[in-house]
């Protein structure tokens, strides 16, 4: 407490939105992002299913989501931005198979390529879902899943190019740990999925059973 106290001090949060201090994102300017509060079943080529929080036309999302990986990396945004998540499930009323006891379900992040994750300094998917990791008490697998290819900006290609850029991206190492697993696959924003279905199609290929995505933000 005390430490955070000086962080604070020294380091002063404000409110993306409105400038409040004390918060990244204060309750009503949270309030204005309308959380998805339904669940559109979706069926993707390999993904089983997919899970969004959040509009990605909304320019406070825009904002908030480019703070976290981009400058200033605003590290401690994965907070704010993971809860949406959490309340995105706490909306939708029926009850899912994620959580609680006996669940079969494990995090997995989608990862950076190394010279990416340098620059930025962490992958703001872990990030993520390390917070939905402790929130919901689900094994979070890291490194199992990893990127092997430099690949372009997805955000800075066109539709049509985004698969063959991340096409064999991925690589599962350790592939009897993923065998038969259930795995929530996180990232930050959905756009084609072109990363998405790539890494859901190489976990299935490693035997996982089902590849479900949740994402803060859906473009
Ligand atoms: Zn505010």
């Amino acid at each position: 407490m005390a430490k955070n106290f000086l962080l604070n001090l020294l380091f002063p949060k404000f409110c993306f939105n409105c400038q409040m201090e004390g918060i990244y994102l204060c309750e009503d300017c949270r309030a204005i992002l309308n959380i998805n509060n339904h669940h559109q079943v979706f069926s993707g080529k390999h993904l089983n299913d997919l899970y969004w929080a959040i509009d990605y036309k909304k320019p406070l999302i825009k904002k908030l989501i480019h703070n976290f990986k981009y400058e200033p990396f605003v590290k401690e945004l994965s907070k704010p931005l993971s809860s949406l998540i959490i309340n995105h499930f706490q909306l939708i009323e029926k009850p899912l198979p994620f959580f609680g006891e006996g669940s079969e379900f494990f995090l997995i992040p989608v990862p950076l390529y190394e010279k990416r994750l340098r620059w930025r300094g962490f992958n703001q998917a872990q990030e993520l879902a390390k917070q939905l990791s402790l929130f919901w008490n689900i094994p979070l697998l890291n490194n199992y899943l990893i990127k092997i290819k430099k690949t372009f900006l997805q955000s800075q290609l066109a539709k049509q190019e985004r698969l063959g850029n991340v096409r064999n991206a991925f690589l599962v190492k350790n592939q009897e740990k993923i065998k038969n697993k259930k795995i929530l696959l996180i990232d930050d924003v959905f756009t084609t999925g072109a990363t998405m279905e790539e890494c859901a199609w190489i976990l299935k290929k490693a035997g996982a059973q089902q590849v479900i995505g949740l994402v803060i933000a859906r473009d």
